[in-house]
């Protein structure tokens, strides 16, 4: 079946109301696109878990900072239409910015205390950004299920927050990461890499693997762990944002003296060259995201 492209918010409305009527589910996948397998895999979950799927493909500006990569963000809208149909969608909505964001628009959602820490701290207005966008493609879509990556797990759970904090009747679901065959998070930003930035990069996922192979054999202090984490990444040669352990529903920081008891959130960023990279594992429920080097 061909897949639908709307582009003004009238005629996406009507066709997700069609798609709804006579209490068929409608699940939709928020994304930036460049979409790579990393979204197919969000289509195909929404697939099993509704009657029709919709693809946002909407370069949001109001998530990205002045000095961040708003304009030369990957447009790929052609291709990204081919890969929404193969992987079973059948709408897409590809609005322009103005259709988001109205002239003399004045509103922002705002999720607190999740929001302070890990990206949060070093983007500043970037989770508002994200949640006022998420909330208006819920209003416009009405979607029974919304699919999400835990590649962004914060983003992810400050999305189930909101959707819980504003009563809005969607079921969040998060999607484990997919990965390169060497381990690095498949991301539309990893276009921007040089093969030596490439090479270097590697070095997240075998870190965030040597973190939990040494959790499994009962490492417990967030000092130790998230020591050789941060020396790994800066012994590849990558410039480090932030190497955070916090706690994995509330976000808040472990300090270096605590430990880790069931599970918790390791997350990363870091730049190579000047592409910034996120990653991340919670510790007692992810398995290793790359095999131990040789
Ligand atoms: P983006 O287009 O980067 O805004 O991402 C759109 C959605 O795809 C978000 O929910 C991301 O978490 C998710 N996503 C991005 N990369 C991956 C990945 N490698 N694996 C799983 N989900 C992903």
């Amino acid at each position: 079946m061909s897949v639908e492209v709307h582009h003004g918010v009238a005629g996406f409305r009507r066709a997700c109301d069609n798609a709804r009527a006579g209490g068929r589910r409608l699940g939709l996948v928020p994304t930036m696109g460049a979409l790579h397998a990393g979204h197919v895999a969000l289509v195909r979950r929404a697939t099993e878990l509704s009657d029709t799927v919709a693809v946002s493909v909407f370069v949001n500006p109001t998530q990205f900072g002045p000095n961040e990569d708003f304009h030369k963000y990957p447009r790929t809208l052609e291709r990204d239409v081919e890969a929404c149909q193969k992987a079973g969608a059948r709408l897409v909505f590809a609005p322009d910015v103005d259709a988001m964001y109205p002239p003399g628009e004045r509103t922002r959602v705002r999720v607190s205390a999740l929001t302070d820490a890990l990206c949060g701290a070093s983007r500043p207005g970037h989770f508002e950004g994200v949640t006022t966008i998420v909330l208006k493609l819920f209003a416009v879509a009405g979607p029974c299920v919304a699919v999400f990556g835990r590649k962004d797990y914060q983003q992810l759970k400050v999305v189930e927050r909101m959707t819980r904090d504003l009563l809005l009747p969607v079921e969040v679901v998060g999607v484990p990461t997919v990965r390169e065959p060497d381990g690095l998070a498949l991301s539309s930003r990893n276009a921007y890499l040089s093969p030596e930035e490439r090479r270097r990069a590697v070095a997240i996922p075998t870190a965030l693997g040597d973190a939990v192979r040494a959790f499994a054999a009962g490492e417990r202090s967030a000092k130790v762990i998230g020591s050789a984490v941060r020396a790994r990444l800066q012994a590849a040669g990558l410039r480090l944002d932030y190497v955070t352990l916090a706690d994995a529903d509330s976000l808040a920081p472990l300090a270096d003296a605590d430990r880790v008891e069931q599970r918790a959130l390791l997350a990363v960023a870091v730049f190579a060259g000047t592409t910034r990279l996120i990653d991340n594992v919670v510790l007692g429920e992810d398995p290793a995201p790359a095999a131990e080097p040789v």
